[in-house]
């Protein structure tokens, strides 16, 4: 298996970038990830002014998948993601939804353990292991990591765990693929602007696929989501749900106008997070629903 160690890595998902590591379609791969503060905070002393803030959200990687072309679409099995046995939590000024109401910059260090996330002695939060930032080289210009968009990047997709696939649009020769900021637990909208973030090793399959997605899909075993990002509610939204009716519109026999119902009284509207300070959207609709309309999954369709 071909690993990438942590010191090679980007903050920003940029079509030029340097290339970490080559793989053929179908490789599997094991990243070293920084968590989401560049490993900068190490007791709860750390100040504001210790962090360099335009060192933060790095994303291993990346990484060249061969075979690769602008057009075609990556898929990203997520296989492991192992935690380090330490994560750490944030508040801040200006800092996530209530940032106007925060009066000065503190930090948490927590254990992490197979029973979950030593919040203090007497709350344990549930583990639920996911990848914050992951994605590929953007269309236009480079996107720091800590911004969500089309090609993935800041997502804080509560979804993107262990056992889900993901797709994501290629722009560029190789994909230049690169994740990191995991998170060992996040509600979903981290209002507060951080999980419980923790360095980690995360286990991936990259495989290239010769058809098209336009914004990043999300398959697991219950369900499949198209998420959407922007600055509006309203346009993620449309975004998503007028990529996932064009797909059941294009791939069964229903109508534009039946596929917008199906998805009005099926499927859901759910938010992955609103504070990166784009907004991220995912619209999630059950297997079971597509398989009654005919559609095949994207899993299904290679
Ligand atoms: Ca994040």
């Amino acid at each position: 298996m071909v690993e990438v160690n942590k010191e090679t890595f980007i903050y920003s998902f940029a079509k030029d970038a340097e290339v970490a590591a080559t793989v053929s379609s179908g490789s599997t791969v094991r990243l070293e990830t920084y968590d989401a503060f560049t490993n900068q905070v190490t007791d709860e002393k750390s100040t504001y002014d210790a962090i360099d803030w335009a060192s933060v959200n790095p994303a291993t990687g990346p990484i060249y998948v061969e075979g690769a072309e602008p057009g075609d679409r990556l898929r990203v099995r997520i296989e492991k993601i192992e935690l380090a046995p330490q994560g750490v939590m944030a508040v801040s000024p200006d800092l996530g939804v209530l940032g106007d109401e925060v009066e000065s910059f503190e930090t948490r260090v927590m254990e992490i353990t197979e029973e979950g996330v030593q919040f203090n002695d007497a709350i344990t939060i549930p583990l639920r292991k996911m990848i914050g930032v992951i994605g590929v080289a953007p269309k236009g210009e480079a996107v720091p990591c800590g911004t969500p968009g089309d090609h993935g990047g800041n997502m804080d997709n509560t979804k993107i765990t262990e056992g889900a696939t993901l797709y994501f649009p290629v722009e560029a020769p190789g994909a230049l693929f690169a994740l990191g900021d995991i998170h060992a637990a996040m509600g979903d909208g981290e209002v507060g602007v951080t999980g419980v973030e923790a360095a980690a090793h995360v286990t991936v399959t990259l495989s290239v696929e010769k058809k098209a997605v336009h914004l990043p899909w999300l398959e697991d075993e219950q369900s499949v989501s198209v998420i959407s990002s922007g600055d509006s509610f309203q346009a993620c939204v449309k975004r998503a749900v007028k990529e996932l009716a064009s797909h059941v519109r294009d791939h069964s026999s229903l109508s534009y106008h039946e596929a917008i119902m199906l998805l009005s009284a099926s499927a859901d509207v759910e938010v992955c997070q609103v504070v990166n300070p784009l907004l991220t959207v995912r619209m999630t609709i059950s297997k079971d629903m597509l398989r009654q309309a005919g559609v095949g999954l994207l899993s299904e369709m290679r």
